[in-house]
C-alpha cells in the first residue's frame, strides 16, 4: 500500500508540494505541509517527492 511521508522537520513550508500535486493531496496547515488527500488516489507520479526543496518528502509504495 502506499505511504506519504512528510517530514515537519525538515519542510520549510514553501506549499511547492501543494502547488505540484496533480490530484491535489496536500494543503498547507500553518506553515507546514499537511497530506490532506486519499493516498489511493495518489498517482505514485513522485511529482512531489522531486519537487520538494527540502528532500521532506517520501513516497512509499
Ligand atoms: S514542498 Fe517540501 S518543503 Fe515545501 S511545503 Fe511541501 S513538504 Fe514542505
Ligand atoms: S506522488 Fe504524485 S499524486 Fe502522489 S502525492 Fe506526490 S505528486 Fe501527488
Amino acid at each position: 500500500m502506499t505511504q506519504i511521508k512528510i517530514d515537519k522537520e525538515k519542510c520549510v513550508g514553501c506549499g511547492t508540494c501543494v502547488e505540484t500535486c496533480p490530484v491535489n493531496l496536500y494543503a498547507m496547515d500553518g506553515d507546514k505541509a499537511a497530506f490532506v488527500g486519499d493516498v489511493d488516489d495518489c498517482l505514485i507520479c513522485r511529482a512531489c517527492e522531486a519537487a520538494c526543496p527540502a528532500a521532506a518528502i517520501e513516497v512509499i509504495e
